[in-house]
């Protein structure tokens, strides 16, 4: 029998009615010669997977549509190899072979009652084809678009025949890949942006100068998808409307009249915005529903469904914007990462349960980096296959033996969470009063308070599980550990941030650096009182906290200066789409920066720099110094239960382990994993498979 369906203690067994205000969202709607069972679209989102890990894309897929997605898309999917985004995995319709690997997620998603879309692609200037080693072509000859030092080769009349060829024959591979919703995807700066603008078209021939010559490639493109398929596949187009970019209102009206014009010609818009960072918004800067100024003229100019996304996670939100003629469907990417099952739980009538995204983009990561895609809220995602998890289901405990969780953050939670569901008796033991560790500390910080549906979620699910004590106030020791007698222990008692120099650019403590009342770490700034005078922010870590501690403190009114031995202030941020944000606002807000600059020494009354490339040193009026460097784990509670464990005649645990940031610190996500799979795994043996691909 398979270990999901043994059993799931928290599934409910009996439907609850969902709320009648509800119903709407699960109205069929037809589009074009197919039918979406309902009004939830997960639109092509990347899962850093494509067309190198085709078992575990269409296992991910296979879930969305398992967790009720009326219509599930597969992420940007190159026609041929003149269109190759690696190292960022993007799917393919290339050959025999791939229409083989599609077939696997159109069967997953069609064996339970959802419509396959897949997303036909040809980035122009935005690919470089560093794997295939085609010439990229453009509509003229643009430099590389991501910063790599090539240029297209401008398409003649033969190549833009042969994209149209290409084009053809990639959507007569879709068919027969059992596609339902073919994708014309004109938006994100790939090829058909640039022949769509009077800005970047400057072609003297049929495809350029008015706005039905520069509309006529993507024109062509619809009509002959739509007759090479057709007859069986909806033609869908993604299409941007323009959005708050600095783009002329020039621009902006031709793209409203582009649309107006074609309107009636594919079956579904799919509509989105030209500002990336506002339609991939993190929730730091971008709330829910954001895009709706801007494309709510849409459905009163066509009759053809529309979907728009909006990081949509409320259902009352979702029911107005449906109600108010914006959209016919709710279209997600995150909220259908962060829960597959967002449209089973508001159809059985218990929104409580939704894994709300919390907007933190840490599932943007794997397309930058170039690895399988992993969620926050999360941790099953991405694991479908290779580990066989479920974000729902989960194998009932093993033994009849208790564990002992020290630490609430959220590696402690979920590690709660997930061996409650599976029936174990957990005791989860906290130091504080309250829960949810960094986590709660963090949210605290400007644009952050969303991050808190992490303890949220998991709060609400334990608060359901008789079989989870939680006790707070709690701060165990070696002989309360073993005073409890549970069978297992596992510490989750996270990481400190160091105050010493130590980090990434320094692998050592600077000796020139004091102890000294001035020298302060995000732990003081998020939990105590803040400095009084001019501050220096050290970031050496680089990700979201040097810029969000130096954002708290300049709203506070201190003269801020944020140091960076990198050459753009929070590097990381890049991967999660947000650091342009980051820097803009710190600009905005009056924080003095200073990049490519190393900390050598702080006196209290000054931080002295030098300049990472020249050497040069220089000196900054501060009071108090923040390190933002590197973290220490806190487990010396468990080097203590493990020494005494090791020095003692008799058994005192069946096991000890630690988890999260006590083990390695890292980012919230991978303390979520962490915990998950302690518990996935306890009591299950040494050699738990791992299908990697
Ligand atoms: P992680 O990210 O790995 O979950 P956090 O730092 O967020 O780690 O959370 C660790 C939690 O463990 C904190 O809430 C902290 O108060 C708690 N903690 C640390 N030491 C102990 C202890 N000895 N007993 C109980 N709780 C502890
Ligand atoms: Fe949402 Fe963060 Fe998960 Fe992405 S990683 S789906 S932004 S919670």
């Amino acid at each position: 029998m398979c270990r999901h369906s043994l059993a799931n203690a928290t599934i409910r067994n009996l439907r609850a009615l969902r709320d009648k205000r509800h119903d709407l969202l699960f109205e069929p709607v037809q589009i074009g010669p197919v039918t979406a069972k309902n009004r939830f679209y997960q639109v092509p989102h990347c899962t850093g997977m494509g067309w190198l890990r085709p078992k575990m894309a269409a296992a991910l897929r296979g879930m969305k549509a398992e967790g009720g997605w009326g219509v599930v898309c597969t992420e940007w999917c190159s026609i041929h190899p003149a269109s190759d985004d690696l190292p960022h995995p993007n799917a393919a319709l290339w050959n025999q072979d791939h229409i083989t690997d599609h077939a696997l997620m159109t069967e997953a998603v069609h064996s339970h009652g959802a419509l396959a879309g897949v997303e036909l692609w040809f980035g122009g200037a935005s690919s470089a084809n560093h794997y295939t080693r085609e010439t990229a072509i453009d509509m003229t000859s643009i430099p590389n678009l991501a910063g790599h030092p090539y240029q297209t080769r401008a398409m003649d009349k033969s190549d833009i025949r042969e994209l149209r060829r290409w084009h053809r024959e990639a959507a007569l591979r879709a068919r027969e890949a059992d596609f339902d919703i073919v994708y014309v995807y004109a938006t994100h700066g790939y090829l058909l942006s640039h022949f769509l603008s009077a800005q970047t078209n400057r072609r003297s021939d049929e495809y350029g100068g008015s706005m039905e010559n520069r509309t006529r490639l993507l024109r062509e493109l619809i009509e002959e998808t739509k007759d090479a398929v057709g007859d069986r596949c909806a033609v869908a187009v993604r299409y941007s409307v323009g959005g708050d970019d600095g783009e002329s209102t020039a621009l902006t009206q031709e793209r409203r009249d582009r649309l107006e014009m074609l309107a009636e010609l594919p079956d579904l818009w799919d509509i989105n915005i030209n500002n990336y960072y506002q339609e991939m918004g993190v929730s730091r800067f971008i709330k829910e529903a954001s895009l709706e100024e801007h494309m709510s003229f849409v459905k009163s100019v066509t009759t053809k469904p529309v979907v728009t996304v909006g990081r949509f996670t409320s259902p009352d939100t979702m029911v107005s914007q449906v109600r108010r003629g914006i959209v016919d469907f709710i279209g997600a990417a995150r909220p259908s990462i962060a829960d597959p099952f967002l449209p089973k739980k508001i159809e059985e009538g218990r929104p409580e349960d939704i894994r709300e995204c919390i907007g933190c983009n840490i599932c943007y990561t794997g397309d930058g980096v170039g690895t399988p895609i992993r969620c926050t809220q999360n941790p099953t995602m991405g694991e479908e296959w290779r580990r066989g998890w479920h974000p729902e289901l989960i194998a009932k405990k093993a033994s009849d033996a208790s564990v002992l969780v020290v630490g609430a953050g959220p590696a402690g939670l979920e590690a709660a969470r997930a061996l409650g569901q599976r029936g174990y008796q957990v005791m989860l033991a906290e130091a504080t009063r309250e829960l949810g560790g960094r986590v709660a500390r963090e949210s605290g910080l400007p644009g952050l308070g969303e991050w808190r549906r992490v303890l949220d979620y998991r709060l609400g699910q334990i608060a359901k599980m008789p079989n989870v004590e939680i006790f707070r106030e709690s701060e165990l020791n070696v002989d309360e550990v073993l005073s409890i007698g549970a069978d297992h222990v596992v510490m989750a008692t996270g990481a400190s941030w160091r105050s010493d120099g130590f980090g990434r650019s320094h692998p050592y403590p600077l000796d020139t650096l004091t102890p000294s009342t001035g020298i302060l770490t995000p732990d003081d700034i998020m939990t105590g009182p803040i400095p009084d005078g001019p501050a220096v922010v050290y970031d050496d870590d680089s990700f979201y906290m040097g810029g969000a501690i130096a954002e708290k403190l300049r709203r506070a009114g201190l003269p801020v200066t944020l140091v960076t031995p990198e050459n753009v202030v929070s590097d990381w941020c890049e991967y999660t789409a947000e650091q342009y944000q980051v820097q803009k606002n710190l600009l905005e807000l009056g924080v003095e920066i200073k990049t490519a600059h190393s900390l050598l020494a702080f006196d209290d009354r000054e931080v002295m720099v030098s300049c990472t490339h020249t050497e040069q040193q220089q000196t900054i009026k501060a009071d108090a110094l923040i390190m933002v460097t590197a973290r220490q784990p806190n487990d010396e509670l468990y080097q203590a239960l493990n020494q005494r464990s090791e020095s003692e005649s008799h058994i005192l645990f069946r096991s000890l382990r630690r988890i999260g940031d006590c083990e390695a610190p890292a980012i919230i996500a991978a303390a979520v994993y962490s915990g998950h799979r302690y518990a996935q795994e306890l009591d299950a043996g040494p050699d738990i498979p791992c299908r990697y691909e």
